[in-house]
């Protein structure tokens, strides 16, 4: 697999104004220093706790915020530097699946309108008939009956929403789509088949998902790949096997051993987490999750861990990460 589309150096504050008297700043570094690469045809799942970034970080690599600092390479160009017209034409590859369809589908449009906007508004699909033609193809994708397109999103279950939203994803044929935990408000039974459509329609058209989630079994499902994310930052990233069998990172390991059905396979005792998620407009020194790790020595408190090869291609950010010893895929 090509990589696809790369994130160097990625940041993002928000706000930044210090208190005339108190002199504190109230800034939130959201997303610190993040680089990654997602593949064609892959499924890179980012998993953290609520808080970390994670939504952020898929908003920046979309564009739809600008960063801080670093850039994103999409398909070899960086999307930073190109202007306006280049950027619209770039829209049409980079989609997004929300995590609440209601929200994101305007109450007073029928489907074919909410659909049929973006072949318009990109002159990909000529023609009002045309347009009915390609939505009624999109909905029978997304399995839901053609006929239903003349009907408003509130005449519609979660899970059918959830569907309206990915044909208006798929509708321009994209490459990347950011899903944003698209099923996380749908009951557990519904997921499934909202996951299987996913990934069958990834199958067809070959495009990659960066899938943002904080339920580690559907991740286990889908992913080819997870990223960690804690206060910002990647902390570790490795294939699903290894990420599942041989967790380097504590905050990994943490996270699969306190999943309702523990979800790592070689730690045996549950890990619980002491204390809450630190405020990230005041994040601790050396590595941020200092102040929760069971394993903390002192120089957690004063160096920050870099991101280093731990296994091929399994890179873990802690200054007592061992190398893996397991050759696992
Ligand atoms: Fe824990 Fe230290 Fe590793 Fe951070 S660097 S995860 S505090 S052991």
């Amino acid at each position: 697999m090509s990589g696809l589309i790369r994130a160097e150096g990625l940041g993002k504050t928000f706000g930044g104004t210090t208190g005339w008297l108190s002199g504190k700043s109230d800034s939130v570094r959201a997303v610190d220093g993040v680089s990654l690469e997602v593949a064609r045809g892959e499924t890179l799942a980012l998993v953290g706790e609520s808080g970390c970034g994670k939504s952020t970080l898929g908003r920046l690599l979309l564009r739809l915020i600008d960063p801080t600092e670093g850039s994103v390479w999409f398909e070899g160009r960086d999307i930073a530097s190109l202007g306006a017209s280049e950027m619209r034409r770039m829209r049409q590859r980079l989609q997004i699946i929300f995590q609440d369809p209601f929200g994101s589908l305007s109450p007073r449009r029928t489907i074919n309108q909410i659909i049929s906007e973006p072949l318009e508004v990109f002159n990909v699909v000529k023609g009002r008939k045309a347009r009915r033609e390609r939505v009624a193809e999109l909905l029978t994708k997304v399995g839901l009956p053609p006929g239903y397109m003349d009907r408003l999103p509130r005449q519609f279950s979660g899970g059918q929403r959830q569907r309206i939203g990915i044909a208006r994803a798929i509708a321009l044929n994209p490459a990347f789509i950011v899903a944003d935990e698209p099923v996380s408000a749908l009951d557990v039974s519904i997921q499934a088949q909202i996951i299987n459509l996913m990934q069958d329609l990834q199958r067809d058209a070959g495009f990659s998902y960066l899938f943002i989630s904080h339920d580690l079994a559907v991740v286990r499902h889908i992913a080819d790949r997870v990223a960690v994310m804690y206060l910002g930052r990647i902390v570790e990233i490795g294939s699903k096997r290894q990420i599942y069998s041989v967790p380097q990172h504590p905050y990994t390991q943490a996270l699969l051993s306190a999943a309702p059905e523990p979800e790592v396979d070689t730690v045996s005792s549950r890990i619980i987490l002491e204390g809450d998620v630190p405020n990230p407009s005041a994040l601790p020194t050396g590595c941020t999750f200092h102040t929760r790790c069971p394993i903390a020595q002192e120089v957690c408190r004063v160096k920050r861990p870099s991101l280093d090869e731990v296994a091929p291609n399994q890179f873990a950010a802690c200054h007592f990460a061992k190398p893996n010893p397991i050759p696992i895929g």
